[in-house]
């Protein structure tokens, strides 16, 4: 069976990254889609693991050789999904997270199908400010162009599969498991399993008298 690909989306602050580690911790079948940055890596961050941190131009090549499935310019800066990498773990069977803005999702959609979309949301606008501005990892500049970004992410909702709102960290994460768990069994996914009991079809029909 191939994998599922999950596509998380929502403004920055809402929690998302925080959601989606929070999970990868608790499921065994997923594995998170390291993007591609020029943006300055922040305190704390990892070359490899948060992101690949690369250069304008290098980024320019990648988008040359047609190596990502989608990439933006997200508030001021260039991000992209592997191509590679998405194809690859999806057709071995894994499920694929992504963590990505909702232009970026959009694209995708046009894609894949059959991949899932779930929004992240914050409870109000007011306290995605306020997060936003407690973290410091953005100047002023900066840290207004993610609100203003936020407002077109945020009226983008009913283009997505799920919503969560992220009241409360643990309650959003069990709920993105719990999304992950029911779209794994869905029977429009099983094609395998359900195709060996077809011929059940007509030899059911007496028993069913
Ligand atoms: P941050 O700079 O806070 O890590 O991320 C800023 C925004 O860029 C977030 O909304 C995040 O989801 C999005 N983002 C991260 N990686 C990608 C990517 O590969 N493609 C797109 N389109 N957006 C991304």
């Amino acid at each position: 069976m191939e994998g599922i690909l999950f596509v998380m989306s929502g403004p920055s602050g809402a929690g998302k990254t925080t959601i989606v580690k929070g999970s990868l911790n608790e499921l065994e079948d997923v594995e998170f889609s390291i993007s591609y940055t020029t943006r300055p890596r922040r305190k704390g961050e990892r070359n490899g693991k948060d992101y690949f941190f690369i250069s304008e131009e290098e980024f320019k090549a990648l988008t040359e050789k047609k190596e990502f499935l989608e990439w933006q310019a997200v508030h001021g800066h260039l991000y992209g999904t592997s191509k590679h990498y998405v194809r690859s773990k999806v057709s071995l069977g894994v499920n694929v997270l992504l963590d990505i803005d909702v232009k970026g999702a959009m694209n995708v959609k046009k894609q894949i199908k059959d991949a899932v979309f779930v929004f992240v949301a914050p409870p109000s606008f007011k306290e995605l400010k306020e997060r936003l501005v407690k973290r410091h990892t953005e100047n002023q500049k900066e840290l207004k162009k993610r609100i203003e970004d936020a407002k077109h992410e945020l009226s983008q909702i009913a283009e997505f599969d799920y919503l969560i709102v992220n009241h409360d960290i643990q309650q959003s994460i069990k709920q993105l498991e719990s999304i992950i768990i029911a779209e794994q069994i869905k029977v429009s996914r099983r094609g395998e399993f359900v195709g060996k009991y077809k011929f059940f079809k007509g030899v059911s029909k007496e028993a069913s008298r």
